[in-house]
């Protein structure tokens, strides 16, 4: 059987179609730029005030304080944002401007209103100010001709933010896989349906699509199928004409109704690997067809969504062009003992405290594959190596972290 690494080393050395799209730029969070973005314009465009207050010459304020303010003329003209300055400011006067006004010629510089009194027509001065003091000047933040984003560089809500001030709408992106979703069992009934004996709530399409749209993916549910080889082999087929990645969940063991192995025979679908050495989601099968990818994923909730964070996700990071295909792993001591098979790798879904500045992991309780309040209540999934046995408190394992922690 297949260990972890060979598993992952499979998926990960799978030949990749790597795709490019253009997509509306909001619609790129999440993504990889696959061009680099160049800005037409300097940002801001031209010299503007930071503050509210009033444009001067720093000249004519030299020396002003609360003990000698200094009296300037308010010339009549206001600067609004939005404005264009009409006059030219001369010596001896200031201008009203608000912040984001372009400054007018002749000033150099702003003094905050808070350090100003207006009277009548006349402004007094309590503070001096160094020429440039309070003015955002042209190009400050981005200058025209810079690289503003890198290709290959990640997106996040600044960039988006970035990419809309230099009047980008639209962005290059790697195409991210479009991920199906078809789940498997005559037990399985809707989440809206009522349980009775013999029947089980599809959950894994719920927490596999969560899990994609983490990712700020799109997928798609191809409902629930019952363990009927016709039925079956109809739907997948279905998805696979759509989808780059499919993701099968259930009747990929060994009981007699587990078809699905079968059907991706039957279709043509290459087998990569069948089986992994490890707890939860042993049963874990992955497949290619044509220039898609197919995971049948063993149907018990924990197996499902384990296996999504540790294979399914590096490969979508991958197709999708980010460098960083798995979750954040940091060493954590064990806060308590934990039992270990030797010879096999585990996935114990583990809770995070801080004690005294350190991190210490422990179990989230019970670990069944079964029980997904385990899962919904980890702060990471704790690898548990398959060259150790028991793990000793105190002793340090690597985690991945799921959630942000403090
Ligand atoms: P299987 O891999 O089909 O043998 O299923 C293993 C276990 O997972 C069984 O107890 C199933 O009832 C359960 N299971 C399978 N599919 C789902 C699903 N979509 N949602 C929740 N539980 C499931
Ligand atoms: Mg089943």
């Amino acid at each position: 059987m297949l260990s972890v690494k060979e598993a992952l080393e499979k998926i990960l050395s799978c030949p990749i179609v790597q795709k490019t799209e253009k997509v509306a730029v909001l619609d790129s969070l999440g993504f990889v730029m696959a061009e680099g973005v160049v800005s037409d314009d300097n940002i801001p465009a031209y010299n503007n005030s930071a503050m509210d207050g009033y444009a001067v010459k720093s000249m004519d304020i030299a020396g002003a304080d609360r003990n000698y303010p200094i009296k300037l003329k308010l010339f009549r003209e206001d600067l609004p944002a939005g404005s264009v300055p009409k006059t030219k400011l001369e010596t001896g006067y200031c201008m009203q401007i608000m912040t984001g006004a372009p400054i007018p010629d002749g000033s150099d510089c702003v003094v905050m209103k808070e350090d100003a009194l207006k009277e009548g027509r006349d402004v007094l001065i309590f503070k001096e100010c160094k020429s440039g003091e309070n003015i955002r000047l042209a190009g400050e933040d981005i200058k025209k001709g810079d690289v503003v984003l890198q290709k290959n560089k990640k997106i996040y809500p600044a960039d988006i933010g970035v990419l809309a001030s230099i009047g980008k709408s639209e962005v290059l992106v790697y195409k991210p896989p479009l991920i199906g979703i078809l789940t498997t069992g005559n037990e399985l009934i809707e989440v809206g349906e009522k349980l009775q004996t013999g029947k089980v709530r599809d959950s894994n399409s719920y927490s596999l699509a969560a899990q994609i749209k983490e990712l700020c993916l799109q997928y798609k549910k191809y409902g629930i199928v019952k363990d009927e080889k016709e039925v079956l082999k109809k739907k997948i087929g279905e998805a696979l004409g759509e989808c780059d990645i499919l993701l099968l969940t259930g009747g990929v063991s060994v009981g007699d109704y587990d078809y699905v192995k079968e059907i991706l025979d039957d279709i043509g679908a290459e087998f990569v690997f069948w089986r992994v050495n490890q707890k939860p989601g042993k049963p874990l099968t992955f497949l290619t067809y044509k220039d898609k990818f197919i995971f049948g994923l063993p149907g018990n909730p924990v197996s499902v969504m384990v296996c999504f964070e540790i294979y399914v996700r590096p490969l979508v990071k991958r197709i999708m062009g980010d460098a960083q295909l798995f979750r954040k792993q940091i060493s954590v001591r064990a806060s308590e003992d934990f039992k270990h098979k030797e010879g096999r790798t585990e996935f114990a879904r583990v809770k995070l405290d801080k004690i005294d500045d350190e991190i210490f992991f422990k179990s989230t309780g019970r670990q069944g594959s079964g029980i997904l309040t385990s899962m919904a209540e980890a702060d990471g999934i704790a690898e548990f190596p398959d060259d150790i046995g028991n793990i000793c408190k105190g002793e340090e394992i690597k985690v991945y972290l799921l959630r942000d922690i403090y």
